[in-house]
C-alpha cells in the first residue's frame, strides 16, 4: 500500500510536481505514523542552539513531526502485574528503536525524491552534548566553530511536537495529544522542503493539573512545587521539574537505599547509588533491557498510567475504547512475605 502511494508520488516528482504538505502526511500515515504536523523553522527563533534544527540543517525550511501511539494494550500486563515485558519492547524500546526508525527514514525518502533533502530524527539522544538537565555534558565534545552548537544536537522532540501542533506539555513534561493523551513516542524529519503549517494546537485544554502523575510516580520525580517554564514562538510553556535521576531509578524498577548497612540487591549500582528494589516491580533483579533503552519497569506508573486515567475520565482522548483502562484497584507486591519457593504463587495485595 505504502510502496504504491510512494511510486505514484515519485511520478510526480518526475513530472515536477510539487510536494505538498498532505502529501506529506498522507504518506507519513500510510507508512504508520498516528498524527502528524508541520512547523514552520521560524518556530525555534530564539531556541537554544544545542537544541536548534537549523544547526543540523541550515537551510532546513520545515519540521515534519510525527506521532506513534502507545498501545494501551501494551499497558495492560504491567497494570495486571503479569507481564512487564511488553510496554517496555512493543510500547517503548521497539517502537523507539525499530518501528519509528522505519517511518522517518522511508518519509525522508519520498521526500527526497522531490528534491529536498531531508533528515530522518528519531531517539539518537545518547549522542547528544546536552545532559538531562539541558547543561553541557562536561568534557564530551566541542564546537565545531564560535557561535555554532556542540555535538550533537538533540531537536528537543516534545517541543517540535507542540510547535507542529499537534498538541500541549503537560505537567508531567509528557507530550499530551487530544487523540492519544500522553501514549505517544515522537520523531520528526527537518527538511529543506517549505510545506504549509499547521497552527500551534488552541483544542480544549488536555492538562488541568490533576496531578495524577505526581502523586503515581514511584520515584517521586516530579516535583508539585517546583516548575520549569520556557518561552516558545512567542508562549510560555510550564511544567513540573523531573528529577531525571529520580525517575532513571524508578523506571528502572529501583529505589535508592537509604539506610546504612542495608544490602542493595536489585542492581550493582545506578547512577552510582545503592539501588534495591522498588514495590512497584515483582522482579527479584533488575530484567534486561529491551530495545536498547527498553526498561521501563516503572510501567510509567504515574506519567502515563496515572496521566490517561486521568484524561479517560475526562472523556478527553479521541481514541476511545469500550471498556476504561483501570477496572480495578492498581496492586503491589508485599515484600514482607519471603519470595516464594520455585513453582508457588507470589501473592501480591493491594495499594493502600
Ligand atoms: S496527570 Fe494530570 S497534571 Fe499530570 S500531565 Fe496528566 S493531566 Fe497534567
Ligand atoms: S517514567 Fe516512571 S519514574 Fe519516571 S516520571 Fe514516569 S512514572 Fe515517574
Amino acid at each position: 500500500m505504502g510502496i504504491k502511494i510512494r511510486d505514484s508520488l515519485k511520478e510526480a516528482s518526475d513530472q515536477a510536481a510539487m510536494l505538498t504538505a498532505l502529501d506529506v502526511k498522507a504518506y507519513a500515515k500510510e507508512l504508520g505514523a498516528d498524527v502528524v504536523g508541520i512547523a514552520p523553522i521560524e518556530r525555534w527563533e530564539g531556541a537554544p542552539v544545542q537544541m536548534d534544527p537549523r544547526q543540523i540543517m541550515p537551510d532546513a525550511k520545515s519540521v515534519v513531526v510525527m506521532g506513534f501511539r502507545v498501545m494501551r494494550g501494551s499497558l495492560r500486563g504491567i497494570e495486571q502485574g503479569t507481564y512487564f515485558s511488553n510496554y517496555s519492547s512493543m510500547g517503548y524500546g521497539g517502537i523507539t528503536y525499530l518501528y519509528m526508525p522505519l517511518v522517518v527514514i522511508n518519509l525522508s525518502k519520498m521526500i527526497e525524491d522531490f528534491g529536498y533533502e531531508a533528515v530522518p530524527m528519531g531517539h539518537q539522544s545518547d549522542w547528544r552534548a546536552i545532559d538531562n538537565e539541558g547543561g553541557m555534558r562536561d568534557g564530551y565534545s566541542r564546537p565545531v566553530a564560535p557561535g555554532r552548537a556542540a555535538p550533537d544536537v538533540m531537536v528537543h522532540l516534545r517541543m517540535a511536537g507542540y510547535l507542529a501542533g499537534l498538541g500541549e506539555i503537560g505537567y508531567s513534561k509528557v507530550f499530551l495529544t487530544p487523540e492519544f493523551g500522553p501514549r505517544q513516542r515522537l520523531g520528526i524529519v527537518i527538511t529543506e522542503a517549505e510545506l504549509e503549517p499547521d497552527p500551534i494546537y488552541d483544542g480544549p485544554q488536555l492538562c488541568n493539573r490533576c496531578m495524577a502523575c505526581v502523586d503515581n510516580c514511584p520515584g517521586n520525580a516530579i516535583s508539585r512545587t517546583e516548575t520549569v517554564k520556557v518561552t516558545v514562538a512567542g508562549r510560555e510553556l510550564e511544567w513540573g521539574k523531573l528529577d531525571c535521576e529520580a525517575c532513571g531509578i524508578a523506571f528502572c524498577g529501583g529505589q535508592v537505599v537509604e539506610e546504612e548497612g542495608v544490602e542493595g540487591d536489585y542492581s550493582a549500582s545506578i547512577y552510582g547509588k545503592q539501588i534495591t528494589r522498588n514495590d512497584i516491580t515483582p522482579f527479584n533483579r533488575k530484567p534486561p533491557n529491551l530495545y536498547n533503552t527498553g526498561q521501563a519497569v516503572c510501567g510509567a506508573r504515574g506519567c502515563l498510567r496515572a496521566c490517561m486515567v486521568s484524561l479517560e475520565s475526562r472523556g478527553l482522548m479521541k481514541n476511545k475504547f469500550h471498556k476504561p483502562f483501570r477496572r480495578e484497584k492498581p496492586w503491589t507486591v508485599d515484600w514482607s512475605q519471603e519470595p516464594p519457593a520455585a513453582g508457588e504463587p507470589l501473592t501480591a495485595k493491594e495499594a493502600d
